[in-house]
């Protein structure tokens, strides 16, 4: 029997375990088909850790995702913990699983689903068809840069930040780049400020003189204020968008935006051992418990864990189509824009299931 893909299972809180649950169904489905292919192991993170065992992130949960091939994780947070501690929120849990397994990279596609291009907050026409993959640096440059700090000068105070990338930071994150763009449309976008910025001026000849290994990618340089024109101007041109800490953190919100459906959207975190897979939206505490969270961003989240970690491109495709599928049948979650009734949580993940099975199914060659 093939060896099974340890997944480690952070649902988190508010409707973080609700979203998370379909996202294992889904992944149940496929193994319907594909035999039997993921340990599922379930830890606390957030809020809920905090409450059981007075940490956001307890060492048994880390002991459990090291041990894993990638991580699902939820959402984390909500209104019972914002008046604890620093060390005690539930976002802490969330960042210092990034920075224990090395997570340097972080990917946020951006697709405008066709039958949902109408949610876009452009017109339709300028949206269709885009297609982006935000490849930005997650551990280093000015989120992390030292000095920082309020300082006292000459009678008044300073804010200090620095802005620091080391050859090696640039050189990872942009392998990454190239690479996954060979899974795509073989199209670079490098984006910094390097006509102001040392910092990115080298980060330009660093990625300029790797570009050289993948002949077969083409590489653009774009200013990160001309970058944001364009994402608006001409979204459908590009492909992957690699960047840094900070100016990924704002392009990326800007390309969710350009789908209009930000509840739709899945992200990774990829360092050279691990994996994390979520949703980009919250917590969601507005709606938590009430089966009307719509499961989609964690499904397709599993699908990128599927794709990226697992390398089983088929299941994640037909995860993909299956989303796709339905929702262009008029299925829709109470928060989506829509005639028919909405569906319930688990209704959605039922159909995403059922379907990305059948789809599956087709895409195997059938037995003699
Ligand atoms: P949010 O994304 O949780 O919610 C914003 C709005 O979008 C709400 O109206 C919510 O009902 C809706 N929404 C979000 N996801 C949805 C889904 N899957 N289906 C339907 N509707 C959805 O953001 P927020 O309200 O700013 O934050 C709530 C909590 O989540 C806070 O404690 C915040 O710190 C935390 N948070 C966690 C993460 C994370 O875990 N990665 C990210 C952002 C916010």
């Amino acid at each position: 029997m093939q060896s099974l893909h340890r997944i480690a299972v952070l649902a988190g809180d508010g409707i973080g375990p609700e979203v998370t649950a379909e996202a294992v169904k889904v992944l149940k489905a496929i193994e319907e088909v594909s035999g039997p292919a993921f340990r599922f192991q379930y830890g606390l993170i957030g809020g809920c850790a905090v409450d059981q065992t007075a940490s956001p992130l307890p060492a048994e949960t880390i002991a459990i995702c090291n041990n894993a091939s990638a991580v699902l994780l939820g959402a984390v947070g909500g209104p019972q913990w914002d008046n604890k501690r620093p060390e005690l929120r539930p976002e802490q849990g969330l960042l210092q699983i990034r920075q224990r397994l090395g997570l340097y990279v972080n990917l946020r596609p951006a697709k405008v689903i066709d039958s949902l291009a109408n949610m876009s907050a452009l017109k339709p026409d300028r949206v269709r068809g885009t297609d982006i993959l935000i490849v930005r640096e997650l551990m280093g440059g000015i989120y992390f840069g030292n000095p920082r700090g309020i300082f006292a000068k000459n009678g008044e105070r300073l804010g200090v930040n620095t802005e620091i990338y080391r050859e090696h930071e640039v050189e990872r994150v942009a392998h990454r780049a190239f690479q996954l763009a060979r899974l795509r449309r073989n199209k670079v976008t490098s984006v910094d400020k390097a006509n102001v910025l040392e910092s990115s001026r080298l980060w330009r000849e660093v990625v300029t003189r790797l570009g050289r290994s993948y002949p077969d990618v083409e590489l653009k340089h774009l200013y990160v204020d001309n970058c944001a024109m364009q994402l608006i101007d001409k979204p459908t041109s590009f492909d992957v968008v690699l960047t840094t800490n900070m100016f990924g953190d704002i392009l990326s919100d800007e390309a969710a935006m350009l789908t209009g459906s930000i509840g739709l959207l899945p992200s990774a975190s990829l360092g050279e051992h691990s994996a994390l897979y979520e949703p980009i939206h919250g917590s969601a505490p507005d709606i938590a418990g009430r089966n009307r969270a719509n499961p989609l961003a964690a499904i397709a989240s599993a699908a990128l864990m599927l794709r990226y970690s697992l390398h089983m491109e088929d299941a994640a495709s037909a995860i993909e189509q299956a989303i796709e599928r339905i929702l262009k049948r008029g299925v829709r979650t109470a928060e989506l824009p829509g005639k028919a009734r909405p569906s319930s949580t688990t209704r959605m993940g039922d159909l995403v299931a059922q379907t990305a099975e059948k789809i599956l199914k087709s895409m195997r060659p059938k037995k003699k």
